[in-house]
């Protein structure tokens, strides 16, 4: 592609003219810098009728921004790559030479420094293209829209399989039974020699149905991401492609029950995995590959200096793309150990030591730890922010509830790779119908309390009820979840109301103690469907907090909106307290219903008023005795009137009176 004719200083704009491209690039930083003023832009809309080089700067500006004034703002490479809130591994970043970064952000009233945070900001930065310079540095690279650059990746799966000798490589153990692969030169498929060496695709399958769908094999008439994702493959120099749709038998149930459970194999011990993060559906391709362009990369010639966009951040991109709001993508993305990604803008190669990017030439020797296991702590992430085990695991099953499913009943199928993950790691995560058993990690693995702790899982946004599910699952609702697994409760959390708990699955009701190791190690498909719970409980119902309280009273509850559910409970002595729940659905279904909460752990006795971690549960068929989960108290204080006034009893004076109401019941969870 022929380089534009680059800009002199009097082709540009009385106000262009007063930029000294040759000062800014010429600036070095010690360690981190805020961001720096350099000049003021005017409304972007005013921008882009400008000179070339205020078009340019219209086009780097966050779209939001359009009428409103922006400025011209320098950074330095430092500041925006590393997270100076981690304990530093780089000390004072001597062995990299700085490189400067200009962005256009919307103008902030105040005008104390800031450092720059790429996730708050869409601003995406530019810089100078300085492909001569020799000291280490993150420097910018030109894309090519047509095809993407094969030595990238080639460069950057060679640099992870020699260095990141433990986290990126495959379990040649481990390996996967009985699974086929395509051969990408004779574009068959074929069943798998051990030890073959192959990559995997994960893609959006889309909505088209064409008529060889679900024929184990049928290459012909394939939409064009697998074409090109057969022409990568021999491009990269491999021969063999796992792809899910072609590869497994979609038509024979026990083979595709066996391959979904070998899927974390699959993918981890896949050489990478080439993620479709582009377009809509399967014909749309690979960006970079067989005439599907990339988008251009802003870019200008101006004063001897090629200034271009070092485009989205590789999360973004991910983020904006159909491929990661699937259910079953993510766990693709997540088991896989390298991942080429293929995003509109640019190929990005992450693996579970490090990322980069084609746009980014980056010094990987100064950026890793010194034995190049692993990049430095300080470094960002790129676009998978949690992708190997650790005590978080509810950091994936959150991620996981904000994905779509087609189907309903796959909401445990879509993540049982992650689970088998957590459950081979170096401390094993068991989980009942996806309700994880995190382990404590000062404390010897009590199975009962592990899954009366992960009970407590709860909603960000309520959802709907998935039947195929038991309701005291996350797996039985939609809507997304919060990040909620509590890591390390106090001993004394579990209070000494004696909760325990006894499941029942398919073909056995398993016994109160000695049962847990039972039921952990049961085979994947018995199911356990209820939870007979003994233990304390409170009765209540569901209000809106406007019809009981009047609107004065509340004004002090700023973090409590008058049109919000409260959970009511009737006390002694005329005392009425009132908590905020975390529901499972809609509140308007269960208000005024008669509630009653089970109560887990005991938070109330440790904190001021805080309302006990509690189960709220609602009858569901009386004449059976099941109730049915429909939300949760969690981390929300008690409101208590007494008389018709607000009182505060403190946390002794509520925990007083809640035990004086409590009820030991059995109660059957479905
Ligand atoms: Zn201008
Ligand atoms: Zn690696």
């Amino acid at each position: 592609m022929a380089s534009p004719a680059s800009l002199e200083v009097h082709d540009l704009c009385k106000k262009c003219q007063t930029i000294d491209l040759e000062e800014i690039f010429s600036r070095r930083y010690p360690a981190q810098v805020w961001e720096e003023h350099i000049l003021d832009l005017g409304p972007v809309q005013a921008l882009a009728k400008g000179c070339a080089l205020c078009r340019f700067f219209a086009t780097m500006a966050n779209s939001k921004a359009n009428t409103m004034d922006c400025e011209l703002l320098l950074t330095s490479t430092k500041s925006f790559y590393f997270d100076y809130m981690v304990k530093g591994e780089l000390g004072d970043f001597k062995e990299l030479d700085d490189t400067i970064l200009l962005f256009v952000k919307e103008k902030k009233k105040w005008s104390a420094p800031r450092r720059f945070q790429v996730k708050e900001d869409e601003s995406i930065p530019f810089s100078s293209v300085q492909p001569t310079r020799t000291a280490p540095h993150i420097g910018l690279r030109i894309i090519c829209p047509e095809k993407f650059d094969r030595n990238f990746v080639k460069d950057s799966i060679s640099y992870c399989s020699t260095n990141h000798i433990s986290a990126c490589q495959p379990h040649i153990i481990d390996a996967p039974d009985f699974f086929r692969l395509i051969d990408c030169e004779s574009r068959q498929v074929i069943v798998a020699q051990p030890g073959c060496e192959y990559l995997a695709l994960s893609y959006v399958w889309g909505t088209k149905t064409r008529t060889s769908i679900g024929r184990l094999g049928d290459l012909d008439n394939c939409p064009k991401v697998i074409i090109d994702s057969m022409d990568v493959t021999l491009n990269l120099s491999f021969r063999y492609l796992w792809i899910d749709r072609y590869c497994i038998d979609q038509l024979d149930d026990e083979d595709k029950q066996h391959q979904i459970r070998q899927m974390d194999l699959i993918y981890a011990n896949a050489v990478a995995t080439i993620i479709a993060a582009a377009g809509d559906d399967p014909e749309y391709g690979l960006p970079g590959v067989n005439g599907t362009l990339r988008k251009h990369q802003p870019q200008i010639h101006v004063c001897g200096h090629l200034l271009a966009s070092t485009l989205p951040h590789p999360s973004r991109s991910v983020s904006d793309s159909k491929w990661t709001t699937r259910g079953w993508t993510y766990q693709e993305g997540i088991l896989s150990k390298r991942r080429i990604v293929f995003t509109d803008d640019q190929v990005i190669f992450e693996c579970n030591s490090m990322h980069t990017a084609e746009s980014q030439a980056l010094p990987l020797d100064v950026l890793h730890t010194i034995d190049k296991r692993r990049f430095r702590k300080e470094v960002r992430h790129g676009a998978f922010r949690w992708k190997t085990p650790d005590l978080n695991i509810m950091h994936f099953v959150a991620e996981f509830s904000k994905k779509e499913l087609t189907h309903p009943a796959d909401a445990l199928n879509a993540m049982q790779g992650i689970f088998q993950m957590f459950l081979k790691a170096k401390t094993p995560i068991y989980h009942i119908e996806g309700v994880p058993l995190v382990p404590h990690q000062l404390l010897a693995f009590d199975p009962e309390k592990s899954f009366i702790q992960g009970l407590s899982w709860y909603h960000k946004n309520p959802g709907e009820r998935r039947p195929e599910f038991p309701s005291w699952s996350w797996t039985g609702w939609t809507g997304q979840l919060a990040n909620s697994v509590m890591l390390n409760p106090p001993p004394d959390w579990f209070s000494s109301y004696g909760i325990s708990i006894r499941l029942e699955s398919e073909y056995a009701l398993f016994p109160e103690k000695n049962g847990w190791q039972n039921i952990l190690s049961r085979p994947a498909n018995k199911r356990v469907h209820f939870l007979y719970i003994k233990g304390q409980t409170l009765k209540c119902t569901l209000v809106r907090m406007a019809a009981e309280v009047n609107m004065a009273a509340l004004s002090e509850l700023t973090w409590w909106d008058p049109t919000d559910y409260a959970l009511k409970f009737e006390m002694e002595k005329n005392t009425v307290f009132y908590v905020r729940p975390r529901l499972d659905l809609d509140g308007s279904q269960i208000e005024g219903k008669p509630l009653e909460c089970i109560w887990l752990g005991d938070e109330a006795a440790t904190t001021l008023d805080r309302f006990p971690r509690t189960l709220l549960v609602e009858t569901y068929k009386a004449e059976l005795g099941w109730m049915k989960r429909v939300g949760c108290t969690y981390k929300y204080s008690v409101y208590c009137m007494q008389d018709g006034k607000r009182v505060y009893l403190g946390g002794e004076g509520c925990l007083a009176m809640l035990k004086n109401k409590l009820q030991l019941r059995r109660i059957c969870l479905g």
